[in-house]
């Protein structure tokens, strides 16, 4: 296990979008006056840059679902505040390329997605603009995609935006993680958890740990990350009936961005009182 960088409580690969205060739903109506209009823009194909950093590339399929999430995101981005990386090579890099580096060990198959003949279940919590759901969606279309967030408006807009793409695989729940997590249909169900900029890394277990089955991974995608984040997680994820397997460090392959993947594996049954009601995972935070 590796850990690196210096304190920083609160990772966001997008550094507009931190989201460690999304307990209130934004008012998604950003003014777009300033926002260039991309929607022609067409993204780079990359494919050695996958191939070198991954040891996988996207379909010609997956490349053309890619795509069509650019656009449609840069179209929904004239009514949504969803993403402030609007130019195609950044946002290639900084939504596409990072949502799926930190799926590399189920794109190699290195790990199994879910359980034999069953259909895999992944939940991507505070989706935002559905990173990495969506990408998770194109790539693994044997998968069922669960895109959560608290924000009613961008939910609206992504259910609109996965049927015009004919991803079928893919479902929006508008709800707080706190709250889903307590219920029947969400606790223990998925497979594989995923969690981008949503707040401090002990927050992010505790919305995603009460919803894996056991067995199951949660992936929580962080920027820089410190020695202290990490003694706070793994005693964090202790509490919530998981541990910690790998921490992996990485740098984006175009502006060289510090990442850091935390794999976490569900070892027991998450204690009832987890999670705790809206608000308390933020405001006391575990351990
Ligand atoms: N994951 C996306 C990404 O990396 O681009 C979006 C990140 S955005 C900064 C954080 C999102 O988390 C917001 O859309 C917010 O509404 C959502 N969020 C924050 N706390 C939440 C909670 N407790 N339950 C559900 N969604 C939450």
């Amino acid at each position: 296990m590796e850990s690196s960088g210096t304190p920083n409580p609160i990772a966001s690969p997008d550094p507009q979008s931190p989201g460690a205060d999304a307990a209130v739903p934004e008012v998604a109506t950003a003014s777009k006056a300033a926002t260039p209009d991309l929607s022609n823009g067409t993204l780079p194909a990359n494919q050695a840059l996958w191939q070198n950093s991954l040891g996988w590339q996207p379909s010609e399929t997956e490349q053309a679902k890619l795509q069509a999430l650019y656009q449609g995101i840069i179209e929904g981005n004239t009514k949504l505040n969803l993403t402030r990386l609007t130019e195609p090579t950044e946002f290639w890099e900084k939504h596409l390329w990072d949502s799926l580096r930190a799926l590399r060990p189920w794109l190699l198959d290195e790990l199994a997605l879910g359980k034999a003949e069953q259909t895999p279940k992944i939940i991507d919590i505070g989706t935002g603009g559905g990173f990495p759901g969506i990408p998770a969606a194109i790539v693994f279309p044997q998968a069922q995609v669960t895109l959560l967030d608290s924000t009613r408006k961008k939910m609206v807009f992504l259910q609109q935006l996965v049927s015009e793409m004919q991803l079928p695989n893919v479902r929006t729940v508008t709800e707080r993680a706190e709250a889903s997590g307590q219920q029947e249909q969400h606790r223990g169900k998925y497979d594989l958890a995923l969690i981008r900029a949503v707040g401090p890394a002990t927050v992010c277990a505790e919305y995603c740990l009460p919803m894996v089955r056991y067995g199951g991974m949660a992936v929580l995608y962080r920027g820089q990350w410190s020695v202290e984040e990490a003694e706070a997680l793994t005693e964090a994820v202790h509490l919530l009936g998981a541990e910690v397997t790998e921490v992996e460090a990485f740098e984006t392959p175009l502006s060289q961005g510090t990442r850091h993947c935390i794999y976490i594996k569900k070892i027991a049954g998450t204690p009832d009182m987890f999670p705790r009601p809206v608000g308390v995972p933020v405001q006391s935070p575990l351990p």
